[in-house]
């Protein structure tokens, strides 16, 4: 085995965190409101057990309510570009803290040590992103019908934002949320995937050392743990104005409906089954590293993973032996040592779910042509390690509409023109991510069209994993329609408010409506 890629192990990890008394069941500053159960963290690395989180019981969410509640007041007050200020110097800590907090991500998640570094990075970047932004939270103006008026628009806080996470990005997808929700004067409440709680800790510890250090609140960042019945505190909660929720479209289908029965927002982020077309002006080689690293990065749980290529069948064979032979690369292992591409699933739940994609993709008639199987024996003992598998198969299959969150990639031919390819592409519920893979100008503007690809990100030469944080992020249909991260997906954190201010001294009414007293 090579050299793991830090100089230091996981406990040193976990003390440079702050993560104290992880047997006893641990618990950070507004997590002390925490006496529910107990979660026990197991890595799906090597199966050891990373440290036990307290559940927060419906007595502890309320006294979590109360402290968000209370810092919402002082929050609000202070200026924009002060709270980015806030926003900067945690993204100095978590500059600090990089390969620490990176090294968690990849032993309690699963995905290499490289994209858990990565994901920090995001975490880095959205702060960079919201920072500048905290001077830019613009309203218009707007011309009044009616004389000696002025008419603006300005944004206000929501209040108490609501961030329920997945397991995939344990920590990515919570920072993207907070780091605009703060400069827009939110307070956030942050339930983690009860898969990756100690993430979770860890971040809030950061958070916590910014506030204490400002002589602000900590409950501007509230914690809870626990598993779908504590989201549930949040989505019934009428002090939660928004909640954002990032994980299956099952979730967010009983989260829309919840939130809405009492006209709540909600901003989803749901699942994907991305596809990249593949078209006769393909440059092979880059389709290939797009596709293989799309459907083989973070073991195939990416939200953005490759799950479908669809590809013209005059290159088809050529393709498929492109890919075919890429896979024979792989190396699976441990995902803290550099050497590896391809980590663990989450847990042996995940892994029966491969397992079963890969029978019934073959019992609809699908053809597996890297076959894939659970590995065990020396350094796969947490029983979570899978070869990436590829079947061809047909895009109607039941199993190809559906999302199976592992490293099984269909292959499905197309023929005639790219229209029939955007078809097949289109065809499933979902609607995150997509790509095109040609040098012809005709077939990506096509593509990119009002006729082209339905999803809320579609790239040219491009894979559909991973995206940067100053686009706006999400998808269409069952993805759940929310926008989060870059653009102007801040607005879904604040409300807006026109205001008309009267300068004269007469009251004339809009519309020219007369009412004379
Ligand atoms: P999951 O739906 O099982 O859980 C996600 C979160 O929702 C967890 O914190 C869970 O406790 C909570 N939850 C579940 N039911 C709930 C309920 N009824 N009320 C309130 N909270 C509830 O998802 P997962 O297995 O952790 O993650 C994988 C899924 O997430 C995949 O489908 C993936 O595509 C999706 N995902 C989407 C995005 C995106 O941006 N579109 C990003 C990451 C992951």
């Amino acid at each position: 085995m090579s050299a793991m890629a830090t100089s230091f192990g996981i406990d040193k990890a976990l003390e440079i965190l702050g993560v104290k008394t992880i047997n006893e069941g641990t618990s950070t500053g507004l997590n002390n409101f925490s006496n529910g159960d107990i979660i026990e963290s197991y890595s799906p690395v090597d199966g050891h057990l990373i440290g036990k989180v307290k559940t927060t019981t419906k007595a502890d969410y309320e006294e979590v309510m109360t402290a968000a509640s209370s810092a919402f007041k002082t929050w609000r007050t202070m200026p924009a570009p002060q709270r980015g200020e806030i926003v900067r110097q945690f993204g100095e800590k978590l500059r600090e803290k990089k390969e620490a907090l990176g090294k968690l991500v990849s032993y309690e998640m699963g995905k290499s040590y490289q994209e858990g570094l990565g994901e920090v990075q995001e975490m880095i970047d959205i702060c960079d992103f919201a920072v500048g932004l905290s001077r830019q939270l613009h309203g218009l103006t707007m011309h009044s019908e009616r004389p000696g008026h002025r008419m603006y628009e300005q944004y206000h806080p929501l209040g108490i934002v609501g961030v329920i996470s997945a397991f995939n990005f344990p920590v990515a997808v919570w920072s993207w949320n907070t780091a605009l929700a703060w400069i827009c004067g939110d307070v956030c409440v942050w339930k983690p995937s009860e898969k990756t709680p100690i993430c979770g800790i860890a971040c809030q510890n950061i958070a916590a050392e910014v506030f204490a250090e400002n002589n602000l609140p900590e409950g501007i960042s509230c914690l809870i743990n626990g598993d779908y019945k504590v989201g549930e505190f949040m989505t019934k909660d009428t002090r939660i104005p928004l909640v954002s929720a990032t994980g299956s479209t099952r979730m967010g289908k009983i989260v829309a409906k919840e939130v809405a029965g009492r006209l709540g927002k909600s901003l989803l982020e749901l699942g994907g089954n991305n596809a990249i077309i593949v078209t006769p002006d393909a440059d092979i080689k880059m389709t290939v590293i797009g596709a293989v690293f799309g459907a083989v990065g973070t073991a195939g749980q990416r939200c953005t993973s490759t799950r479908r290529l669809i590809i013209h069948e005059s290159i088809y064979n050529k393709v498929k032996t492109a890919v075919v032979d890429a896979y024979k690369q792989l190396r699976i292992g441990n995902p803290l040592d550099e050497n590896n591409h391809v980590g663990p699933l989450i847990d042996t739940d995940a892994v029966n779910m491969y397992s079963e994609a890969l029978k019934k993709v073959v019992e609809e008639g699908g053809n597996l042509v890297v076959e894939g199987g659970v590995l065990s024996g020396e350094g796969y003992e947490s029983g979570c390690y899978v070869k990436p598998a590829i079947a061809e198969a047909k895009p109607d299959f039941k199993i190809v509409q559906h999302e199976t969150f592992a490293p099984v990639l269909y292959l499905l031919k197309y023929s005639g023109d790219v229209e029939n390819a955007i078809d097949i592409q289109n065809e499933v519920a979902q609607g995150l991510s997509s790509a095109i893979m040609t040098n012809n100008l005709r077939e990506a503007e096509r593509f990119l069209s009002v006729q082209g690809s339905d999803c809320g990100i579609a790239n040219v030469n491009i894979g559909t994993s991973g995206a940067e944080i100053g686009g706006a992020f999400g998808g269409e249909k069952d993805t759940g329609g929310g926008r989060e991260s870059g653009s102007d997906a801040w607005k879904i954190y604040m409300r807006r408010q026109t205001n008309t201010i009267n300068y004269t001294t007469e009251l004339p009414l809009a519309q020219g409506i007369k009412f004379d007293l």
